[in-house]
């Protein structure tokens, strides 16, 4: 009955192991603060339960495009980014032509690729976590394919691809897309290209700043270009209670989104130099919100004995290139004091 390519999947699955502390899903580790809830209800409470939503959702898009000085002509939403990733995959190209990304990375291209029948076109980062110039633009010349993903800062090592090579590989495929789940930690952005429309769309989420839990993710594109996605999306993907809850929280707790990202970026600085005083721990820079970091021993086994004590990371040492590997995410001070006190505790131990 189901198609062979879907029979041959596995259902995506997600850390969900109970932990005091829980540094896994590159979550904002604040939740809204009391008072900001107060409104949010508030506005929940004034919705007319029985109404379909917005299908432009006009006025979350023109939040989002005064944020970041953009037209809302120049905005979809989608049911989080990944909502879009999956519109791009079905609509860029012809189905018979594949789409690109460097490895490791965000599983969702795959995973949207693979649903849709597409041919894929894995192409391994170097050893240094770089994109491979070189390797990229062969298979851009020899497949050809519609799309070229590149999440900027790459999930999961956490750097920024160099801009340079970027610039030049944009140029050789129909489009790149820059995936900018990190954008607020990171700082750097293909918006301006975008709005050109110079072959580049830009992904953008506000999962990573504090609203995983509405699925709202964002397109920034070329306004003729969002207007094609907009016949391609579902007319009602973002709830009422999401845009509602977005907008109070966009406006009203402006702030505070604001300083829960500063706080994250303070403490991934501090993290960083804690981390590289560990003795049996490489760890990599980081442009976003979480951390690449290696030990000698067995990530399973390290995974397993900070998991017994309390503290979930994600173990990504299955990917290529990221033998030993897990990713930590950036928690509040006390998270990560607990992190950097079990992580010494786990290594003392195996040494
Ligand atoms: C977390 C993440 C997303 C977020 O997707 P949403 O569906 O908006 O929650 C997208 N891309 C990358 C690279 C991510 O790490």
């Amino acid at each position: 009955m189901f198609a062979r390519r879907i029979t041959h999947l596995k259902a995506y699955k997600t850390e969900t192991s109970p932990a005091r502390v829980k540094l896994s899903s590159n979550e904002l580790p604040y939740d809204l603060p009391d008072w900001l809830k107060e409104r949010v209800k508030k506005a929940v409470a004034e919705i007319p339960f029985n109404r379909y939503p917005d299908p432009y959702a006009s006025r979350l898009r023109e939040i989002l495009a005064e944020i970041w000085e953009v037209s809302p002509e120049n905005i979809v939403l989608g049911n989080g980014s990944d909502e879009l990733i999956l519109n791009l995959t079905i609509a860029v190209g012809e189905p018979y032509e594949g789409v690109a990304y460097p490895i490791p990375t965000f599983p969702m291209y795959r995973v949207c690729a693979d649903t849709v029948g597409r041919p894929v076109y894995e192409i391994p980062l170097q050893r240094d976590l770089d994109i491979d110039e070189e390797k990229t633009s062969e298979v851009l010349e020899n497949y050809r394919p519609a799309l070229l993903w590149v999440s900027y800062p790459n999930n999961p090592t956490g750097n920024l691809f160099s801009r340079e090579k970027l610039e030049r590989l944009r140029k050789r495929v129909p489009l790149m897309v820059s995936d900018e789940a990190y954008y607020d930690f990171s700082g750097e952005t293909f918006k301006d290209q975008a709005l050109k429309g110079e072959n580049v769309v830009v992904l953008r989420t506000l999962s990573k700043i504090g609203l995983a839990s509405l699925r709202v993710g964002a397109l920034i594109g070329e306004e003729s270009l969002v207007r094609e996605l907009f016949k391609v999306k579902l007319p009602f993907n973002v709830t009422y209670p999401s845009q509602v809850i977005a907008e109070v929280v966009l406006t009203e707790g402006r702030e505070f989104i604001e300083w829960a990202v500063s706080q994250v970026i303070s403490e991934r600085e501090r993290l960083l130099g804690e981390l590289q005083r560990l003795e049996n721990v490489e760890v990599f820079p980081s442009r976003a919100n979480f951390f690449l970091f290696r030990t000698p021993f067995g990530a399973d086994l390290v995974h397993k004995k900070l998991l017994e004590k309390g503290v979930l990371v994600r173990n990504v040492s299955y990917l290529p290139n990221l033998e030993g590997c897990l990713r930590v995410n950036v928690g509040k001070p006390e998270e990560n004091d607990i992190f950097l006190e079990t992580l010494s505790e786990v290594l003392r131990e195996l040494e």
